[in-house]
């Protein structure tokens, strides 16, 4: 699987010089594995990724939403291959939506707010359902697992060609839970050659946002530790951050946890899993 990371950002894009190494663009990852394209969020990185596609011409992309905050949404829009002839788009909506997906994405282009209707998109776009035991789509097998998250979200594993992506953002991750839902996620975080993983806060943060829905980084290291993963990417980064914050931040997350390859991902990056 090659995996490129467009949007790292959470919550709102962060534009701007203090965050140019990291990037500001808000959630996006490609995943291609033999041929095939799957997209995990459509934050505002989605809209870089669909400049390259526009160019190559006309292709097959699956898009799978975490969940239907604006950070996880709001690029898709300015996707260009929307736009196109020839483009073929499947979109799966996450399990137990409170509104259907089609519904979200088109008040999100209502004429008060944006100037083209979805209807009038010229790409081939098909929605479907991601059910809870997961969909074969090409090469990739996808399975859905619920998260602890305000309204709800999905942490998706994606197996392809024998490797498996963990992904996981807008997932609270409470240092205080208790035994049951560690083991739990320690299990779902097993096996994984890439854990994609949102780590906003600190754990000196973590008690004034308690119940906003995110990642605390001291402890989703240990549990990716004791879960064995090959390699963790932290995402889905505090806007408040600038470049400095979150080289430093990187640094001393590292030392807490030598023995696990671990990288603070940023817009633009691509690794081989
Ligand atoms: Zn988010
Ligand atoms: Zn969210």
């Amino acid at each position: 699987m090659r995996v490129k990371f467009w949007g790292t950002r959470g919550s709102v894009p962060t534009p701007g010089r203090a965050t140019e190494k990291f990037g500001g663009n808000t959630a996006c990852v490609e995943i291609i594995a033999q041929d095939h394209r799957l997209i995990l969020d459509a934050g505002t990185g989605i809209r870089e990724l669909g400049l390259v596609l526009a160019e190559e011409g006309p292709s097959k992309s699956t898009l799978v939403f975490s969940h239907l905050h604006w950070d996880h949404i709001q690029g898709l829009p300015f996707f260009s291959p929307l736009f196109l002839k020839g483009f073929e788009i499947t979109i799966f909506a996450p399990p137990q939506l409170k509104s259907p997906l089609q519904m979200v994405l088109n008040k999100q282009m209502a004429t008060d707010v944006f100037p083209v209707d979805f209807a009038d998109l010229s790409a081939d776009i098909r929605f479907k359902t991601l059910s809870q035991g997961g969909i074969t789509t090409g090469p990739f097998r996808i399975t859905a697992l619920p998260q602890s998250h305000p309204g709800g979200s999905w942490a998706y594993r994606v197996e392809a060609d024998g490797r498996t992506l963990y992904y996981s953002t807008d997932n609270e991750t409470d240092p205080d839970a208790v035994d049951e839902d560690r083991t739990r996620q320690i299990t779902a975080y097993r096996g994984a050659n890439l854990l994609v993983v949102d780590g906003q806060y600190t754990l000196h943060e973590y008690p004034a946002r308690r119940g906003w829905g995110h990642g605390v980084l001291e402890h989703v290291v240990k549990l990716a530790t004791e879960a064995e993963v090959d390699r963790v990417a932290i995402t889905h980064h505090d806007p408040m951050r600038d470049d400095e914050e979150l080289n430093a931040l990187e640094r001393r997350i590292r030392k807490l946890a030598p023995d696990l390859r671990l990288f603070f991902a940023r817009d633009g990056l691509a690794v081989v899993v």
